[in-house]
């Protein structure tokens, strides 16, 4: 293999094994989302997006739902986490 211009070998370097902890971010928001997995070889894939609490992907769902009959969702959740190294 050719080397790009401006390589660099690299150095051996020691890495130092740490302990992390994380810490939820309270200036962090939460979301949920859902999207739709219904149907058997190709899924609705409908998506609700990001939503700032879990009772409004419900919301959502159930109205998907009452138009399409679709019930099976993959949900997600995120959050802001703070990393404290030891
Ligand atoms: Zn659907």
């Amino acid at each position: 293999m050719r080397q790009r211009q401006g390589y660099v070998p690299q150095t051996r370097r020691v890495l130092r094994f740490v302990e992390g902890k994380a810490v939820k971010d309270a200036a962090g928001e939460d979301t949920w989302r859902a999207v739709c997995v219904s149907g058997d070889d190709n899924e609705c894939g409908v998506d609700s997006g990001e939503m700032g609490g879990e009772g409004a992907v419900v919301k959502w769902m159930t109205v998907h739902a009452a138009t399409t009959s679709h019930t099976r969702f993959k949900r997600s959740f995120s959050d802001y986490a703070i990393l404290e190294l030891k």
